[in-house]
């Protein structure tokens, strides 16, 4: 049966001298993993060789006993991105890519995902208004991040202690409060836990850690993320990139990049 979707290319592997085996993140169908049979000849089938981060409308066939799908056509859109003039755009949206691979399952559709990666590609490669370029990928990276862990069940839980279900006396408070009150108390994060920790639980949970007030306000309305410093940014950045590498039980490769440099 000939199925159409709309799709993201989320990683591509040479298969033969001629051909691809490419993973792709649908709209309809979720992620999919499909052989591009001529992909690298010179007059390819689908618009030419099938990079990561390209996208656009595929019609693929898939048989009922064999776990990859055969590509039959990608009318490749033009590409988002001028990502080969950019390393640090072009390391953030696979980065991105990376989790959304490892993080979600085979026919398991997310179309609101799908529309929230196709966004995040889109915004990553806009010029960055605040002039500020490294400081505006990486809040788009968080957000996307945070979307990503809420759309597949893992959100952690931000608004209140995952342990004692507190949030009054925590710390947790939009930033106009926390700076009215200058003895508001630690506030922890904790991977085992999937969430934030109070002063109270705190020496139950050893793999806490210990999250500045800016962060904690970020944290708690995501709303601040985007006005947010850099510093406060690499902050809660290195805070995601410790979960998820839980979450994968390794960490992601082109975690590496993410944090250098910026
Ligand atoms: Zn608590």
């Amino acid at each position: 049966m000939l199925t159409k979707d709309r799709a993201i290319c989320i990683r591509a592997i040479d298969y033969s001298e001629t051909s691809q085996i490419v993973t792709f993140f649908t709209k309809a169908t979720g992620k999919i993993d499909a052989i591009a049979k001529g992909s690298k000849r010179p007059k390819s089938p689908f618009d030419g060789l099938i990079e990561v981060l390209s996208h656009g409308n595929i019609v693929f066939v898939e048989p009922a006993s064999e776990k990859l799908a055969t590509l039959t056509e990608f009318q490749q859109q033009p590409a988002l991105i001028n990502l080969r003039n950019n390393l640090s755009v072009l390391y953030t949206c696979l980065f991105a890519a990376e989790l959304l691979n490892n993080l979600t399952h085979d026919h398991d559709p997310h179309p609101g995902l799908f529309d929230s990666f196709l966004e995040f590609l889109h915004n990553a490669n806009q010029q960055h208004p605040t002039g500020n370029e490294q400081r505006d990928l990486l809040a788009l990276l968080i957000l996307f991040q945070l979307t990503l862990l809420n759309e597949i069940g893992l959100q952690p839980v931000l608004d209140r202690c995952v342990n004692c279900r507190k949030s009054g006396r925590v710390g947790l408070a939009p930033p106009h409060l926390n700076q009215s009150a200058p003895d508001v108390p630690d506030v922890y994060f904790s991977n085992s836990a999937n969430g934030i920790i109070c002063r109270d639980c705190e020496a139950s949970f050893p793999d806490k850690i210990r999250l500045s007030r800016d962060v904690s306000a970020c944290l708690f309305s995501f709303k601040q993320i985007p006005e947010s410093s850099e510093k406060t940014l690499k902050e809660i950045e290195n805070v995601l990139i410790n979960h998820l590498t839980q979450l994968l039980g390794r960490k992601p490769k082109m975690a590496k990049h993410i944090l250098d440099g910026v």
